[in-house]
């Protein structure tokens, strides 16, 4: 007697993807390596040549991509990149099947989501907001935080393709349509002012002859401790790494994304705004590419040295 046939896997979904930048390179290698079909699309042809290479397809235009997919992720810049991939004849929408599943993990604003929804209404579309944590590292390591506004059936149906790009414990369901946006726009405003508040204390007390290295020991073991003092401003005190895979227009266009919404539901924000002018003016000072952390170069001026600390070797 012949045993039963096994039952076919089931075949995972096509993705496209829209923008191979810092976070997407990342992100496509980890859906290829999960097995998921790819069709990809960027303004730089070349960031492809790879995902191709292993068997990826090229959508020519963010239309292309929606109709040869089974659901499109974009990770753009800005909301106006995201807002102009969307939109027109060639856009993303002209390409979603009814029904169609589009999810944006660029850090950005509810608006143009929304927007879609009001003009798509009767199209049945699955729109979901999913920004993400944890730096171009962690795209690459597929390890991102992913916090995804949204309903929660979409949320169960997309889990394993955010598990193919995100740390399974920190893929968060925080609520409706542009939650996860807001989530991800308060998490990046408070690390800023970690980071200008840690850039100053630091060389507050350096100039007051404390010894770096014992000076952020101590703040360790106090109530001041952060994440950014016990491990992330080691980038810049061991290595001088101010971090170019986010450059520092993108933490500029977040800060002032947050003072927005602030400002959208009523709220002052002396602190927050006070932290994007810093930014901006160490933008204006070492240029749009320069490294999300080169604000703390500000403080080095200052100071008149780098902060930087001796390693025992
Ligand atoms: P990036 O600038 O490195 O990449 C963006 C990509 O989008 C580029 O390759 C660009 O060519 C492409 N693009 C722009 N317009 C396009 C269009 N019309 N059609 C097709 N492709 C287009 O940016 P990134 O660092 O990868 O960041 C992407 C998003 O993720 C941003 O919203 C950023 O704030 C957020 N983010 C970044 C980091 C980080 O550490 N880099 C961490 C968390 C979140």
């Amino acid at each position: 007697m012949s045993s039963p046939t096994p039952p076919l896997a089931e075949a995972l979904p096509t993705v496209g993807f829209i923008g191979l930048g810092n976070m997407g390179s990342g992100m496509t290698r980890n859906l290829q390596a999960a097995g998921f079909p790819l069709v990809v699309t960027d303004l730089r042809r070349e960031s492809a040549e790879e995902l191709i290479a292993g068997g990826a397809r090229w959508g020519e235009t963010p239309r292309e991509v929606a109709a040869m997919s089974d659901l499109v992720i974009t990770m753009l810049p800005t909301p106006k990149h995201v807002a102009a991939v969307a939109a027109g004849a060639e856009g993303l929408i002209a390409g979603l099947p009814d029904g169609g599943t589009w999810v944006d993990m660029s850090t950005s604003v509810p608006d143009v989501l929304e927007a879609v929804r009001i003009e798509q209404a009767g199209r049945g579309l699955h729109l979901l907001d999913a920004p993400v944590s944890g730096m171009s590292v962690g795209a690459a390591a597929g390890m991102l935080q992913i916090f995804i506004g949204g309903d929660a059936t979409d949320v169960a149906r997309l889990r394993p393709v955010f598990e193919a790009m995100g740390d399974p414990e920190r893929i968060l369901h925080v609520g409706g349509h542009g939650a996860g946006y807001a989530v991800k726009l308060m998490i990046n405003q408070l690390w800023f002012s970690h980071l200008v508040a840690t850039a100053e204390v630091l060389s507050v007390g350096v100039a007051a002859g404390v010894d770096l290295g014992v000076l952020r020991d101590a703040l360790i073991a106090s109530p001041a401790n952060s994440t950014f003092v016990s491990r992330d401003v080691l980038s810049i005190l061991d290595n001088g790494d101010y971090d170019e895979g986010f450059a520092i227009a993108l933490a500029c266009k977040d800060l002032g994304l947050s003072v927005d919404l602030a400002r959208s539901v009523g709220m002052p924000v002396e602190l927050s705004s006070l932290v994007e002018q810093i930014f901006r003016r160490a933008r204006a000072q070492y240029g749009d590419h320069a490294g999300e952390m080169t604000p703390v170069r500000l403080y080095e001026e200052l100071l008149g040295r780098d902060l930087r600390r001796e390693v025992a070797a």
